[in-house]
């Protein structure tokens, strides 16, 4: 059945569509909780939760009940040509919790649409097509996104309307701040900045744009305070400063409610999707008035907002808030960090993240290159196990954690389990 289902997946879908375990690939096809069920008939752990979209778990009466009222009412969409109060209330909600004064808030389907969005702003406000970028970071797939992820399977040499200049990562482990303590790593920041604004812009730069932890790049965060010592030198010329939390908003990061948060600076505009909708398709943009109406005519998103995807993204918000999800992010998430830190495993490179949002770099034993087999075997085991986790980073070396914000205790210290279990049998098949 399910050998079937990826014979005419294969058949049918771009062959650059990859799926998790190859020959094994899993459908899943019930959810509840934290928990899902797949057509190979077993139950998994999910700590990865989509890709950081099902962020407070399937199954959610709150949520089901918000989408089935509104469907009830018959109108999936109106188009934003009509006044749609669910979409208000939500941006009412979001422009409180950005912490942006004056917040005007737009609506999109993704996280892609979302940051073409906010660079369009950008460029108009700014007269300029100038963008500084994140080396290793992701931003979506679209001409202008793919323009701005530094990561190599997930750029394009296709033509691009923008010109882009890059930053280097915040990454410890390898590259230029590789080894470097978080003062250290500041300074150095700062420095590749000014230099980079001398030597290769022409000064009139319209944006930077970072992820404040970088998700698909492996979950790979520079030290607290970076992008306000960016925004230091960016401010002395009007340089915009964009966020892009897309995997980091909504209390992901446990201390705080944005990732940005974590750096004593509001950016002029934050980027969002994934988690907001619980999986419905929702993303958006929330800014500073002055850059959001910079865009003179734009036409607008057909989906965007719509009333179905906005029930949703209310019921979300109002449950994470309501049930303070950031604050069990940080706790359940301290369970994992603390359980992965103490291993004493030399194919763990480095245990790193914040709150829910968890990396495990796999390298080869006691060195820090990166052993993207050891982690396809880990990331099997953690399946054989029960387990569902995310890979990634630059060299598919990373085991990414990104459970949903409502996971418990139990079900944290359950899945630790597992993973120590494959990480430990792995490394002694290593030695
Ligand atoms: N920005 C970040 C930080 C992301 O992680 C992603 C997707 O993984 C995107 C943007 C693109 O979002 P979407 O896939 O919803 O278009």
């Amino acid at each position: 059945m399910s050998d079937d289902l990826l014979a005419r997946h294969k058949a049918v879908l771009p062959s650059w569509m990859p799926t998790y375990y190859g020959d094994d690939a899993l459908e899943i096809v019930s959810g509840s909780g934290r928990r899902v069920t797949g057509g190979d008939g077993r139950t998994y752990l999910d700590f990865f939760g989509g890709v950081l979209t099902t962020m407070i778990g399937y199954d959610i009466p709150e949520i089901n009940e918000a989408v089935q009222r509104q469907l009830a009412t018959g109108v999936v969409h109106t188009s934003t040509l009509y006044l749609i109060k669910q979409q208000v209330e939500l941006a009412e909600k979001i422009a409180r919790v950005s912490g942006i004064p004056d917040a005007r808030v737009f609506f999109t389907n993704s996280g892609t649409e979302a940051n073409e969005t906010a660079l369009l702003m950008a460029t108009n406000l700014r007269r300029s097509n100038q963008i500084l970028a994140i080396k290793n970071s992701y931003h979506g797939r679209t001409f202008a996104t793919m323009a701005i992820t530094g990561h190599r399977s997930w750029s394009s040499s296709a033509l691009t309307p923008l010109n882009v200049s890059w930053l280097a990562s915040g990454d410890r482990l390898r590259g230029r701040m590789a080894g470097l303590d978080d003062a250290a790593v500041l300074d150095a920041a700062v420095d590749d900045l000014r230099e980079v604004l001398a030597t290769v812009t022409a000064g009139d730069v319209a944006a930077l744009i970072a992820e404040p932890v970088q998700g698909v790049g492996g979950f790979v965060a520079g030290p607290d305070g970076l992008l306000g010592a960016y925004h230091k030198v960016l401010s002395e010329t009007g340089i915009l400063l964009i966020a892009d939390e897309v995997q980091t908003g909504w209390g992901r990061t446990g201390e705080h409610f944005w990732g940005y948060q974590a750096h004593g600076v509001t950016p002029d505009l934050i980027t969002f999707a994934k988690g907001i909708g619980n999986g419905f398709a929702l993303g958006g943009v929330v800014g500073r008035a002055e850059v959001m109406n910079a865009v003179p005519a734009i036409s607008f998103s057909t989906f965007g907002g719509n009333p179905v995807s906005a029930a949703a993204g209310n019921a979300v918000l109002d449950y994470v808030l309501d049930r303070d999800l950031q604050g069990n992010a940080a706790r359940v998430g301290a369970i994992l960090l603390d359980g992965l830190r103490g291993l004493d495993l030399p194919i763990v490179g480095e245990v790193r993240g914040k709150g829910l949002m968890i990396g495990v770099e796999i390298v080869h034993p006691g060195t820090t290159e990166p052993d993207p087999a050891a982690t396809v075997r880990v990331f099997d085991e953690c399946r054989a196990g029960g387990l569902l986790v995310g890979k990634g980073g630059l060299y598919g070396n990373v085991l990414r954690m990104g459970p949903a914000l409502t996971l418990t205790e139990a079900e944290a210290r359950e899945g630790l389990g597992i993973l120590v279990d494959a990480l430990s049998r792995v490394d002694t098949d290593s030695r």
